[in-house]
């Protein structure tokens, strides 16, 4: 276990186009990532993507009876009623999968399946830049000009999310869980931040500094994803099982291009969460006198040099905070405790965090390549060289969006990724497999092989369901509560005995009799 466990990572793209309608205005951002959803809906093909219509919803169905056989809850609610209406103002599609690619607060919004190690998550997070781009590609094939970028502020002082989600046991005390979290999310952009030129919301001060999102966070803990957005997250949607799990919903991260900077994000968050379940009392105790003013001193200074004063008068750097928790984890593997086994995720994560602490400390310019605040400021010192330009010459803004295209002819990241100078942790084959094919051992293996194979058949999915045709042309809910059901070798033979959803439902139903 260790690392492992279920998580996903759902990522706004910023979008920008020339496009203009009848009357010459601009298009809209919201018109605009309509147009994206739906290109990679239509280019793709109708079994690489279900445009689900209004279908999605989170109906809240009791399951008829306990889950036997499959794994799958054996509700089939009939949900007739529901769905099959098609909604033109919603654009929001099922992939083969597992994946969600929607448009959510205006934005193309690419959520990626459920997977069970940060290292799945970072090849199904790369996966939404490739979907994102074959859409842009569609576009361009019909004249249109659309750009996408992988990141989380626009430059005019708009920021849009990266948000994290783990599934957490619902016995952990939520006050407890956010607690002994805060310290730990407040220095992790030092390991984990995207990096961004200028300072304050509108960058109303020249500099440079570690994190996409600091400077929009202001509460310590809240329900809000928008407006005065928290540190710690409340939202409370698990879609899975309520009474025994939790889904952490984490809103403070960076989206990220570098491969390493996602591993350590989630890896150590998972290892921390991980530690708060099996050992309340070795989570490090560096409680912080003022998290949200903390969350700015650790991005604003890029010499990792600059402390932040704990309730107990202590002074600790943003390396020093991840430094404890580190230990903290390597005192629980050292324990021998079940949780704990060694596996080669955890192994690997630990390793890596381990290095990238010890380099940062030395000379943060070590991490280049690991490291996407420092690979970004790498570049960009070097601009600047060059060019004699300020932290406030509207260039180096420019080449910080710039820098999360996802385009890779002009993407920045992506041209040191190609040149081998940001490191990869798959070979791209990999991620493209991850385009089409659901995460195995997750109900997204269930989820996507029915868009995959049933085409029409399949109307609706959410996370915990599937909604597809009877035999008698009524729509009909599968529940999938559990994120680790319904996995490949689970249902796959009972996959495998039917073309359609008719009979499927007919032996799914069977077995409740
Ligand atoms: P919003 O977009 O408004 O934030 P949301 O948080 O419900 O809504 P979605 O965009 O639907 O988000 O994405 C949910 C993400 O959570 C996906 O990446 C998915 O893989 C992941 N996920 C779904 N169920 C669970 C679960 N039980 N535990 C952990 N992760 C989950
Ligand atoms: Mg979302
Ligand atoms: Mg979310």
């Amino acid at each position: 276990m260790s690392v492992r466990r279920v998580m996903g990572i759902e990522t706004e793209l910023g979008i920008t186009s020339t496009q203009v309608d009848a009357r010459g205005e601009l298009l809209t951002p919201m018109l605009l990532s309509g147009q994206v959803v739906r290109a990679y809906a239509a280019g793709a093909g109708p079994r690489a993507a279900m445009p689900t219509g209004s279908g999605w919803d989170y109906a809240d169905e009791t399951p008829l009876r306990d889950a036997r056989g499959y794994e799958m809850a054996r509700a089939l609610a009939d949900v007739s009623q529901l769905t099959d209406v098609e909604d033109p103002t919603v654009a929001n599609s099922v992939l083969s999968n597992g994946a969600r690619f929607y448009v959510d607060h205006a934005h193309p919004e690419y959520s990626s399946p459920e997977v069970t190690s940060p290292r799945e998550a970072v090849r199904y997070d790369r996966a939404g830049e490739l979907v994102g781009l074959a859409a842009l590609r569609t576009l361009a094939q019909e004249g249109r000009e659309v750009r996408l970028y992988k990141n989380n502020v626009d430059g005019k002082g708009a920021s849009y999310g990266t948000h994290e989600n783990y599934l957490v046991p619902r016995s952990i005390p939520f006050e407890r869980l956010a607690r002994q979290l805060i310290p730990f999310l407040v220095a992790r952009p030092v390991i984990a931040g995207a990096g961004r030129v200028g300072l304050g919301q509108v960058s109303e001060r020249p500099g440079f500094q570690l994190s996409q999102r600091a400077d929009y966070l202001e509460a310590e803990v809240g329900l809000e994803t928008t407006l005065r957005r928290p540190i710690v997250n409340t939202r409370d949607e698990p879609h899975a099982t309520p009474h025994v799990h939790r889904r952490l919903h984490v809103i403070v991260g960076d989206a990220t291009m570098a491969d390493v900077t996602t591993l350590l994000a989630v890896g150590s968050l998972s290892a921390v969460l991980r530690l708060v379940e099996t050992h309340p009392d070795g989570v490090p105790d560096v409680a912080l006198a003022d998290p949200v003013q903390a969350v700015r001193q650790v991005s604003h200074d890029p010499t990792l040099r600059a402390t932040v004063e704990t309730v107990d008068g202590r002074r600790l750097t943003g390396v020093d905070v991840l430094e404890t928790y580190l230990e903290a984890v390597e005192r629980a593997v050292a324990s021998g405790h079940d949780a704990w086994r060694p596996d080669d995720d955890t192994t690997e994560v630990l390793t890596r965090w381990r290095q990238v602490l010890d380099a940062l400390r030395r000379d943060p310019a070590e991490c280049a390549g690991q490291v996407e605040w420092v690979a970004k400021l790498s570049l960009l010192e070097r601009y600047r060289e060059r060019s004699g330009a300020g932290w406030g010459d509207p260039r180096l803004a420019a080449m910080d969006i710039q820098w999360h295209d996802l385009d890779p002819q002009r993407g920045l990241a992506q041209k040191l990724r190609a040149a081998g100078r940001l490191e990869r942790l798959m070979p791209e084959g990999a991620v493209a497999a991850a385009v089409t094919e659901p995460p195995e051992d997750t109900r997204a293996w269930f989820r996507g092989e029915c868009v995959r194979r049933y085409g029409d058949d399949v109307r609706a999915a959410s996370w915990d369901s599937v909604v597809m045709l009877d035999e008698r042309g009524r729509l009909r809910r599968v529940q999938v509560p559990e994120p680790t059901a319904a996995t490949r070798e689970r249902i796959s033979g009972l996959l495998e005995r039917h073309t359609r959803t008719a009979t499927l439902l007919t032996e799914l139903a069977s077995e409740d009799v």
